[in-house]
């Protein structure tokens, strides 16, 4: 009575009609037919996302990480059915048990009809008549479950860890769907990554990119020393092989970590350093006036020459060139040790 009312109002209306034991005869679709291709099909649980953010070096060397997850799991006390145990199903009242139902589509051309799944029972023909008080008859619960996962090392922001079955548990006890874990990386100012290579950006001052140095750095193993030669310029890339990422899957690569040197350039000096900048502007620019010969040994003794300074002055050329070196020594005074002794074994 209601489909023909329903075809009254819009004749183009998709509606339902029910599979009527007449049509039992149906070429290919017997009712048992058709029940274990349903049932066969399971269908599977969704799949889950968790955002996580390591730090720097997690994300470098692996880590171990423990987060909460709530996802659905197969209900206990009824296994996933949603029935109440004990309890017995009832034959679908829509399909008849048949688990299907027929369409027919009033168009201008005509009447058509389509056999499709019943929409109550889902093509299983029965349906639950007391549901399992645990789950509501959902045959799934939501649970909150420590997860474990091992960060393997070398992932990097956008890595997605795959957890197999840790997903919402599927539906009437379908397969479980999956985890996935989007990583994102903490980002450290003194460090960037690319790849397997880190970056960093070190400053040092004139002096130290002239004589050389020794400068304290970070890596992702700690401070160490990175050795600036004597010369180095502006923007030269100093590298610490083997300090990088390892790469992931690989951790027996593992990549470099590049120094980039800025020099920086003071933007004031003293008096004093002036004088003894513009004496070296003046030796360059005269290089016939260069030394000849080694300072003297005495300056490698130590003891502390600036007293000299005004007596020396006005002596021979050698004795200038010890005054210069002096002064040099004096005002470059941060500069390591070992950037010294090489200054004395190179002049
Ligand atoms: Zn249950
Ligand atoms: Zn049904």
């Amino acid at each position: 009575m209601q489909t023909v009312s329903l075809l009254q109002t819009n004749p183009f209306d998709l509606f339902e009609t029910f599979f009527g034991p007449s049509m039992a005869g149906f070429p290919g679709m017997d009712q048992a037919g058709f029940r274990t291709t349903r049932r066969s099909t399971v269908t599977k649980g969704e799949d889950i996302r968790y955002d996580m953010t390591l730090e720097f070096s997690a994300a470098i060397f692996g880590s171990e990480k423990e987060f909460e997850l709530s996802h659905l799991e197969v209900c206990e006390a009824c296994t996933g059915t949603g029935a109440k145990i004990g309890s017995k199903n009832r034959i679908c009242s829509t399909c008849g048990g048949r688990g299907q139902v027929m369409r027919t589509e009033q168009t201008p051309f005509g009447m058509f009809s389509q056999v499709s799944v019943c929409p109550n029972c889902g093509g299983v023909g029965e349906v639950i008549s007391e549901y399992c008080r645990k789950c509501s008859g959902e045959g799934r619960i939501r649970v909150k479950r420590d997860i474990k996962v091992k960060i393997p090392p070398g992932v990097s922001k956008g890595s997605i860890l795959r957890v197999a079955g840790e997903g919402d548990a599927g539906p009437k006890g379908g397969p479980p769907g999956d985890l996935f874990v989007y990583l994102d990386v903490e980002e450290i100012p003194e460090i960037q990554r690319d790849g397997i290579n880190l970056l960093s950006t070190v400053s040092i001052s004139y002096l130290d990119a002239i004589l050389g140095a020794a400068v304290q750095v970070k890596t992702v193993e700690g401070d160490t020393e990175l050795q600036i030669p004597p010369g180095t310029q502006p923007g030269d890339v100093l590298v610490l092989a083997k300090k990088g990422a390892p790469k992931l899957n690989r951790p027996s690569i593992r990549g470099d970590h590049l120094f980039t040197i800025k020099v920086t350039i003071p933007k004031r000096i003293s008096a004093k350093e002036r004088d003894v900048l513009e004496e070296l502007a003046f030796l360059t620019r005269n290089p016939s006036s260069r030394p000849q010969s080694r300072p003297k040994v005495q300056q490698a003794t130590g003891s502390t020459q600036s007293e000299n300074d005004s007596v020396t002055e006005d002596t021979n050329e050698e004795g200038d060139q010890n005054d210069l070196w002096n002064k040099l020594k004096g005002f470059a005074g941060s500069v390591a040790n070992g950037a010294l002794n090489w200054l004395k074994g190179n002049l």
